[in-house]
């Protein structure tokens, strides 16, 4: 049973979005969450690309959030990237939870 929702993104922008306000007013609707998930590779920053758009990087976004939350800023979606489990794992990139 999901006891939390996601943010899938709504915007269709052309371009990215630069401000980190205008970031945080992206449209986006609250779902179940899709399972969708992309490893990142290994680097110790990766770049990430957005599950839904796979337009560009997605965006640090932890001044509201928590550590690992990134946003979308052509879609507007939230994810989550995880740092690796095992010392020569890959990071992953999912949806951020919201409860
Ligand atoms: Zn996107």
């Amino acid at each position: 049973m999901n006891t939390y929702s996601v943010r899938i993104g709504k915007s269709r922008n052309n371009k990215p979005i630069t401000s980190y306000d205008s970031l945080l007013r992206l449209e986006y609707e609250y779902r179940k969450d899709d399972g969708k998930f992309v490893l990142c590779g290994k680097e110790s920053w990766p770049e990430v690309k957005c599950l839904d758009c796979k337009k560009t990087d997605v965006v640090w976004a932890e001044a509201c959030f928590v550590p690992g939350h990134r946003i979308c800023p052509y879609c507007g979606s939230h994810l989550f990237l995880n740092s690796p489990v095992e010392e020569d794992g890959e990071w992953v990139l999912n949806r951020a939870r919201f409860y």
